[in-house]
């Protein structure tokens, strides 16, 4: 008879690839800064003094900051946002507190640890984090997505058979550099004249619960924006209620980056108010109301951010997801997305559900990863999460949507075009009997292209 072995402990572990680790979330000292060093911590909770308090410009990024950060910084990013910005600048306290939480007081480092930081990287970009030879693709474009073009009454896209985007403002409490509506989101850069909405909202509103009462094939309204924590409470209410009077839609989904970057939002009493009685219709007429959000690094989930979203989901809401973008320099490594992943899902109840290809808008290269890129993260990040909340990166093709990144039906990894096909017309191909034929390019970053790829761009005439 063989003893049985008494099992060690803790069990020893085995050598992973990733190593998982539970890690309580952690809201970083605002008074680190010398700006905010006696900001209290009802006014940090206070959403009117976020909002009041955002950093818009260099001259405010000083005062902030005082000696703690040096010149080269601020050279580096006015010159980003005279050549390249396609976002003006709008940081919430709650965001800035999230950069580079540890690195102390000494200028040299302080500079050094914004320069890495992830957050810094996508929010407030400098010039040399662009890349230098190929800034955009040739193929790159101011709404990538055509999703104006597929506007059924304005701002309202119809891409889908089933779904569809309500745009219901064009502003945000935070603008994020990488920002796929660059066209239409935010104020205009050096770089960007915006384009304009041009209905008063409560006609476009009208306009758009017109068309979906017209319209019982769409069962879905993704409620968005900018960021519908940018719509007056009255006026977001009002519209989910005449929403949900339409018997046809089943799915409501709240856009609103703000759950991260301004939580202090969806903690105020008014908002939760509001969201209760929202949520009580929502579930008295069996309508999934759910919240999505735009997280992208761990550092940015704090127990501000887990509050916000537990206050949702205890007020009725049904499920609150993230929708996060896939950036070099920011999350694209498996270790990256995983601690963001396990920081949303087991801190705070947030489900990671998307992780999407940056778009090929303007001067986004340096941010953007290549299919196959893509590819080996998904492969990286599978098993370690429970299924259901494993997310799935997905490319949005253009003409298209969004498709899984193994989904392509060929690829030249050389050029680095992929082709992909689809299964519903969009809104404007109702009469294109080629539609569900055809492939649809998707073009990888030049730069991550073999030599010989990167030698047929440059050939290609401008
Ligand atoms: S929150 Fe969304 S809509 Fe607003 S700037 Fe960021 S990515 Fe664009």
């Amino acid at each position: 008879m063989t003893a049985i072995q008494e099992p060690t402990s803790p069990v020893a572990a085995y050598d992973q690839p990733y190593d998982y680790t539970r890690v309580e979330l952690t809201e970083p000292d605002w008074r680190r800064f010398p700006g905010w060093h006696d900001v209290t911590e009802a006014e940090w909770r206070d959403a009117q003094w976020q909002r009041v308090h955002c950093i818009r410009n260099a001259k405010q990024l000083r005062a902030l900051m005082g000696d703690q950060l040096e010149e080269r910084f601020y050279e580096d990013m006015l010159a980003d946002q005279r050549e390249m910005a396609t976002m003006s600048m709008l940081l919430p306290p709650q965001m800035i507190n999230t950069m580079a939480p540890n690195a102390g007081t000494d200028p040299a480092k302080v500079t050094e640890a914004w320069y890495a930081d992830p957050i810094r990287r996508y929010m407030l970009p400098v010039r040399s984090d662009r890349d230098t030879e190929w800034p955009s693709h040739p193929h790159s474009e101011r709404d990538s997505l055509h999703e104006a073009e597929m506007w059924v009454v304005e701002g309202l896209t119809h891409r889908y058979p089933t779904k569809v985007l309500a745009e219901m403002i064009s502003t945000c409490p935070q603008y994020c550099g990488h920002c796929t509506r660059m066209d239409l989101v935010g104020n205009s850069t050096e770089q960007v004249e915006k384009h304009k909405l041009s209905l008063k909202p409560v006609d476009r509103q009208d306009a758009m619960i017109e068309y979906l009462r017209k319209t019982p094939g769409v069962r879905d309204v993704v409620v968005s924006g900018g960021d519908v924590a940018n719509v007056p409470w009255p006026q977001l209410e009002s519209f989910l209620m005449r929403l949900m009077d339409i018997d046809t839609v089943r799915d409501i989904r709240l856009a609103t980056k703000a759950l991260a970057a301004l939580p202090q939002h969806w903690i105020q009493p008014k908002v939760v108010e509001g969201l209760e009685r929202v949520a009580g219709t929502a579930q008295r007429r069996g309508v999934n109301l759910a919240i999505h959000t735009h997280v992208n690094h761990a550092q940015s989930v704090t127990p501000l951010v887990a509050e916000a979203a537990r206050t949702a989901l205890d007020v009725g809401v049904r499920d609150v997801r993230n929708q996060g973008v896939l950036m070099k320099g920011v999350n694209a490594t498996p270790a990256d997305l995983l601690d963001l992943c396990f920081a949303l899902q087991g801190e705070a109840n947030i489900l990671p559900y998307y992780f999407y290809m940056c778009d090929m808008i303007p001067n986004a290269e340096h941010w953007r990863v290549s299919v196959h890129e893509a590819q080996e993260l998904q492969h990286a990040i599978m098993g370690y999460l429970p299924g259901y909340a494993t997310p799935r990166i997905v490319c949005d093709v253009p003409y298209v949507g969004k498709r899984w990144v193994h989904q392509l039906a060929e690829y030249d990894r050389e050029l680095g075009i992929s082709y992909w096909t689809k299964n519903y017309r969009t809104g404007i191909e109702h009469e294109d009997p080629e539609a569900l034929q055809r492939r649809y390019p998707y073009y990888d970053p030049i730069s991550t292209l073999p030599e010989a790829g990167q030698r047929w761009w440059a050939s290609q005439p401008g």
